[in-house]
């Protein structure tokens, strides 16, 4: 919770390479190919392989596709692409039985594999659970006896949209539901003595993916004889930067919780896209085991040693396995509430000089009001740096030039006495407070808790442990709560946010201080794709666990896409719907129309409608399943034809794929979804 470490796990073989363990966390992709067509999926490999992906998945429907793949695998070893390859199962164990023949690593979801109808009922009772279960036993062994005898790994990859009627009867839809079901297919390997065992648990709903991998690694650890590393991936983050930044906070999360051996950036993309976004999520976390001593080299027993003798962390800031927002009381900076249920608000700071007026008043309303989508979300406060007097001069002059505009005006600074006449000209005055810097109690008992601004205390963390900002910040909401300040805001600035915003929640929790919290993250990254991919991380998963009540992001970013990426990041942790959730599958085999095409398409028509989830999904075997809690969906059902849902229901059957997004749009106006857009 407080401190990076990676979950030592089991090493499992990929054929030539290797993962969990002291391994680097691996980058996968999977084709998009139809299996059967050889030429395709061998080009497609082709190019993920000079992307540089570790491990390429393929999908395998039926027999003949499983066959096929030997066809696939010795073309590409002839040209000396040894990479190893996965066989991706739904529903056929006779497939299964076939591909592991060919592959390195056979994935299996557990929703769907040799699962029967249910028996009778609803509810499933002890005696018909214990029989589905016998079933499902039987016709499993096979499969692990075979991947045993060959050397081939398995991943039990469960769905959080296709879970099995006998699970959800028994814990509905949930983490939990998703972990017991990985754990009875574990269960039926350890029996057997086969342990080249890996898990994944995805869903699109970043927050549920999180919290049910953290309970997957908490009870399989506890159970199981080994600790079997862990794939991780969204899944149906869709595509474009929404995708990426959906990938990045949820893996990320996990990532900088230790967990996470080998990730998938699923997007609605091509395939290789997915390569360099992956990279980028799991640069930071390799190169952390470089610098921080090849551990390689020790025994496995030194480093269980050395784990018995940290000492116990301290409780967690927050339930890991299920979401709760952290309980903040509001504050009002003039129309703007802040805090408790309200939505969480995004402020941004301006680039351009104070001196330099006209710029910097372009920028303020750039920021409040982007020119190319005016209905787009904003942000909500917007920010100045002020380091000396003529700085305020200009600031003053700035706010008469804003009229109206000036009331989301907020302002920082280092120096006290700057501070101080601040907090009597903007709406929010934030001190930055340095880590050498000692702050005297004097000024604090100076300040006054009537001064117009609410005030925010920031800590720049550089180098001290990670509890230190919580400890100052703490001291001064301590000393300022006492003397009856209600409107106070505190945020750090860390490389390590999530651990140091930990630590002041919890220390926060401790003490009964519930002021609001402000969740800054300042970019140090130059490539677009890499800042995206760190604010998703250190800023997202903590708006997945519930902390955060102001988004502030600094970034070299233009200024829309900053603030495009703060409303990402929000809705990506559904923390606040801004716009249309996508939820679009990556499309394998099974798909048998353009779904890139067509996810652009409709997003095109669709994107104004605020809070609506639209699910496009490739095929209708595991599209309806996947797209969970979607409100309506399009779901590829053959050549060139689609099937529309209105939540879980098919509504219209196989219509051609060139009238689907207009009778889609005519299901949304039927049912009184619909609005227009601006
Ligand atoms: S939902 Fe999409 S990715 Fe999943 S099996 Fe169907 S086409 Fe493939």
């Amino acid at each position: 919770m407080y401190h990076y470490r990676r979950r030592f796990t089991r090493e499992v073989a990929f054929g030539p390479i290797a993962l969990g363990g002291y391994q680097p966390i691996r980058v996968e992709s999977m084709t998009n190919t139809h299996t059967m067509d050889t030429v395709a999926s061998v080009e497609q490999c082709r190019q993920l392989y000079e992307a540089g992906c570790e491990i390429i998945r393929l999908t395998v429907p039926t027999e003949r596709d499983a066959e096929n793949l030997r066809e696939i695998r010795d073309q590409l070893r002839r040209d000396g692409i040894r990479t190893p390859l996965v066989a991706d199962i739904h529903f056929s164990s006779r497939a299964a039985l076939r591909a592991v023949e060919y592959v390195e690593n056979i994935r299996i979801n557990p929703g769907n594999y040799a699962n029967r109808q249910k028996f009778s009922s609803e509810e499933y009772t002890d005696d018909e659970y214990r029989m589905e279960l016998d079933t499902v036993r039987n016709e499993f062994l096979p499969l692990v006896k075979r991947a045993k005898e060959l050397g081939v790994s398995m991943r039990i990859g469960t769905n959080h949209g296709s879970l099995s009627d006998r699970i959800v009867s028994r814990y509905g839809n949930s983490p939990e539901g998703m972990v017991e079901a990985a754990l009875e297919f574990a269960r039926i390997c350890e029996e057997y003595g086969y342990y080249d065992l890996l898990f994944s648990m995805k869903s699109s709903n970043v927050r549920v993916m999180i919290q049910a991998y953290r309970l997957l690694a908490e009870r399989a650890d506890a159970e199981l004889n080994h600790a079997y590393p862990l794939h991780l991936g969204v899944t149906e983050a869709g595509d474009g930067d929404e995708g990426r930044v959906k990938s990045a906070m949820g893996i990320g999360a996990l990532l900088e919780d230790g967990l996470g051996d080998t990730i998938r950036v699923s997007l609605t993309e091509d395939p290789v896209n997915e390569v360099p976004v992956g990279f980028a999520i799991v640069k930071k976390y390799n190169d952390y085991h470089l610098v921080k001593g090849d551990r390689a080299h020790l025994p496995v027993k030194h480093v269980v040693e050395s784990r018995q003798s940290l000492l116990p962390e301290p409780v967690p800031p927050f339930d890991p396995f299920s979401y709760s927002r952290r309980y903040s009381g509001t504050i009002a900076l003039g129309d703007i509430i802040i805090g408790n249920d309200d939505v969480p608000r995004i402020e941004t700071g301006v680039h351009a000089r104070l001196s330099d007026i006209g710029e910097a008043s372009r920028e303020v309303l750039q920021r409040l009001v982007p020119e190319k989508s005016p209905d787009a979300i904003r942000s909500e406060l917007v920010s100045f740096s002020v380091d000396s007097r003529d700085d305020l001069a200009h600031l003053d002059a700035l706010l008469v030039r804003l009229g109206d505009v000036s009331r989301y005006m907020a302002a920082s600074t280092e120096d006290h006495a700057l501070f101080t006449e601040l907090a009597g000209k903007v709406v929010k005055a934030r001190l930055d407070i340095r880590e050498a810097e000692m702050l005297d109690s004097g000024f604090l008992s100076k300040l006054d808790p009537a001064t117009p601004a609410a005030l925010e205390f920031c800590f720049i963390h550089e180098q001290t442990g990670e509890r230190v900002a919580a400890e100052v910040l703490c001291h001064i909401a301590e000393k300022l709560k006492a003397r009856g300040f209600e409107r106070l805001f505190f945020s750090i600035c860390s490389a390590s946010t999530v651990f140091v915003y930990r630590h002041l929640v919890r220390e926060f929790n401790e003490r009964g201080i519930d002021y609001p919290v402000v969740v800054r993250y300042s970019s140090c990254q130059d490539g677009r794709i890499e800042t995206l991919v760190e604010a998703s991380i250190q800023a997202g998963s903590l708006f997945c666990d519930g902390i955060g009540d102001i988004l502030a992001l600094e970034t070299a970013l233009p200024v829309d896409e900053e603030v495009d990426l703060c409303a990402n990041i929000l809705q990506g942790s559904r923390t606040r719907m801004s716009k249309t959730e996508f939820i679009s599958c990556p499309g394998c085999g099974r798909t048998y129309f353009d779904l890139e095409h067509a996810a652009t398409a409709i997003k095109k028509r669709l994107s104004h409608l605020k809070g609506l989830k639209i699910g496009i999904m490739g095929c209708v075997v595991n599209g309806p399943g996947e797209m969970a809690d979607a409100d309506f969906g399009y779901v590829g059902s053959g050549k060139g034809r689609i099937s529309l849902y209105v939540g879980k229901d098919c509504v219209e059957q196989n219509i051609p794929e060139d009238v689907a997004v207009d009778r889609l749009i005519g299901l949304i106006r039927e049912r009184g979804k619909w609005v227009d857009p601006e």
